[in-house]
């Protein structure tokens, strides 16, 4: 079929909610894809840091089919040894001490949500303490509990009313943080890395100061890696580079490699606020999923860390150098580039498309989430596009 006759066909049967690029993908291998008339393209998006390995990995293909081939699904009412063997290894990786898997972000961060609450209805009584200090420019999601901890005005429109019980305080401002807790906040979540809004790094001092008084009052850091998780940043988890402690952890997007999952991490304090019925997804911890997520997650070694450290500090070097470009802000591979004025981020994008190059957009910035084992060569492809249209 013609690129053209999908996107008529797009139009007429799905909902209009995504402002697509034009193009539709067709396969790929590693960091490079093809497009439905045979076009290449470099991949520097990983489909919104999900593809971890890229496409067509040899070893996330045979964990996937092995388990297709035993069996699909299983209900939760009975143990599967994928689905134990993913949450075994996040909790070595993490120290976590439980998981939850659900099927994506905003899933993970449902749970998050009720872990906390639960928390404090069991330690202060119901109701008492369930209010969640979130930070402006953060996202954490499209369920309405999500988009009610996220804070960005712009996806509020139209959708309210929203949950009540969620206060949002300035990043990187401190005093913002502790003048938006109450005595009825249970909570305070963060992504260390606000990707959707523009790949802004948290400040180290303002992170740890937050967690040092949250401990203090024994309200709980909930720390969303959906994005920055899985290696993205060059650690396994984003916290890692922080010197902090979460009391819950949640992940989604490159933990499946490719197959939707999410999951939510509890630590010492969290670990036994659920019991029977508390929760629930039908098609959490999917042992097809599990056992992909198990292959990522088992090639997070510290060699691939330090590549992914080395492939960022790399694109940063080069893509500063380019005429059109303010500054590069990120960690490991989870990069934004801000842009000289008179440039947008979506034009830039669409060049770049054109060119033969996959990148994204958070906002202003062009984002870009390179596949974690993206290669030199690939690398090296991309960057020539990018700076042929940012000149
Ligand atoms: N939290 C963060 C930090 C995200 O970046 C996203 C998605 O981009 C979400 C939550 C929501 O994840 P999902 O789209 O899988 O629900």
């Amino acid at each position: 079929m013609k690129f053209e006759d999908v996107k008529i066909k797009d139009k007429q049967f799905i909902a209009p909610t995504y402002n697509r690029f034009d193009v539709a993908v067709e396969r790929g291998i590693g960091s490079t894809f093809f497009d439905v008339e045979g076009k290449k393209y470099i991949d520097f998006s990983s489909g919104i840091g999900v593809n971890a390995f890229g496409v067509n990995d040899e070893t996330w293909k045979k964990a996937v089919t092995e388990q297709l081939n035993s069996v699909q699904h299983v209900c939760n009412l009975y143990y599967t040894l994928p689905q134990v063997r993913l949450a075994q290894l996040l909790c070595e990786k993490t120290g976590a001490k439980k998981v939850f898997f659900g099927n994506s972000g905003a899933e993970a961060n449902e749970c998050a949500f009720k872990a906390a609450r639960k928390y404090s209805a069991l330690k202060y009584g119901e109701e008492k303490r369930y209010r969640i200090v979130t930070l402006k420019n953060s996202f954490h999601g499209r369920t309405l509990a999500a988009l009610s901890a996220t804070g960005q005005d712009c996806y509020h429109k139209d959708f309210g009313p929203f949950l009540d019980g969620f206060d949002y305080a300035e990043p990187n401002n401190f005093q913002s943080v502790k003048d938006a807790i109450t005595d009825k906040t249970c909570a305070v979540m963060m992504e260390l890395i606000q990707g959707e809004s523009g790949v802004r790094v948290l400040d180290k001092t303002f992170v740890k100061d937050v967690a040092e008084y949250c401990k203090q009052k024994d309200i709980l850091l909930i720390i969303d890696e959906v994005q920055t998780g899985n290696g993205r940043t060059g650690k396994v988890y984003a916290y890692q580079n922080f010197g902090i402690q979460p009391d819950i952890l949640t992940t989604a997007k490159g933990l499946g490699g490719g197959l939707p999952i999410g999951a939510c991490m509890l630590f010492d304090k969290t670990e036994t606020v659920f019991s029977f019925g508390d929760h629930a997804t039908t098609y959490g911890g999917n042992p097809v999923v599990c056992a992909g997520a198990v292959s990522v997650m088992e090639r997070l070694t510290d060699e691939l860390m330090e590549e992914v450290n080395e492939k960022g500090a790399y694109l940063i070097k080069e893509i500063s150098k380019f005429p059109a470009v303010e500054s590069v802000d990120g960690m490991g591979l989870m990069l934004g580039i801000k842009l000289k004025a008179g440039r947008t981020s979506r034009a830039v994008a669409e060049e770049c498309l054109k060119n033969g190059l996959l990148v994204l957009t958070a906002h202003e910035k062009v984002r870009l989430l390179p596949p974690l084992t993206i290669t030199k060569e690939e690398i090296d492809e991309g960057l020539k596009v990018l700076e042929g249209v940012l000149k």
